[in-house]
């Protein structure tokens, strides 16, 4: 297995004042890595840094050669994104390739081809016409999914992905996730939802008071949960 992301002796602050000390932990090739913490703990400053959003006080964030951290797809949280524009369920998949353009002003077939194998590894392709703020939930975080996979698909970055949804299409998120992580996508996923995030996960992030509580597989984060190693 080689490492597509290491993140060594990270510390990250805010006008001097440090959120997250000393995290370490890397990223596999085709892993999944599950984040979690309480709210404040600095997961979405976190992310910023993982995105070249926002830049480490101390410490490094390394890519695989040739990697950079716009090849890396992204999912926002529900909360951040404007659902209701007007655009089509093709279009928002398609946006997604605009990274891959460089300065071409319009999309050629090999940019409709990635939009439309993604479309049809998630299922959507026949909602190609349909008004993205017409979809139900379930049937938006498939298409943001699809529109993420078409910047990136060595790897995945997933801000609460399953907030807002019913357990019906959660199930069905945890499902495409996890078809497109087989395919060799690596993930990271932030989550509150630890129960079923365990269940997917193939390593497990925990961060708090600062700094990492825990980094490990999901087994031996359930131990460390039942208290003794
Ligand atoms: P989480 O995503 O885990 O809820 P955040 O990364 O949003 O946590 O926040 C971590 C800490 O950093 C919090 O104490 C928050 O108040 C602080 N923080 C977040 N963004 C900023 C900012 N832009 N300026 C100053 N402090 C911030």
């Amino acid at each position: 297995m080689k490492e597509i992301l290491t993140v060594k002796n990270l510390t990250l602050s805010y006008e001097g004042k440090n959120v997250l000390e000393n995290i370490n932990f890397d990223v596999q090739e085709g892993d999944f890595l599950v984040i979690f913490g309480e709210n404040g703990s600095g997961k979405s400053t976190l992310i910023k840094a993982l995105l070249n959003l926002k830049m480490p006080s101390k410490g490094k964030i390394t890519l695989r050669e040739g990697m950079r951290h716009c090849d890396i797809g992204y999912l926002p949280q529900a909360a951040l994104l404007e659902q209701n524009f007007p655009a089509s369920v093709w279009e928002v998949v398609l946006s997604g390739t605009l990274n891959k353009m460089g300065l071409k002003p319009f999309y050629t077939k090999k940019e409709k081809d990635i939009a439309k194998k993604n479309m049809e590894l998630l299922s959507i392709y026949d909602l190609k016409r349909e008004c993205f703020r017409n979809l139900s939930g379930g049937q938006k975080q498939r298409v943001l999914l699809a529109r993420a996979l078409c910047s990136a698909n060595s790897l995945l970055l997933l801000d609460e992905p399953v907030s807002g949804l019913d357990p019906a299409a959660t199930a069905d998120f945890y499902e495409v996730i996890c078809k497109i992580n087989d395919a060799g996508t690596a993930v990271i996923m932030v989550s509150h939802d630890v129960h079923s995030s365990l269940s997917v996960a193939k390593h497990v992030l925990h961060i708090g008071a600062k700094t990492t509580i825990f980094f490990g597989t999901p087994h031996e984060y359930e131990i460390e949960q039942m208290g003794g190693r």
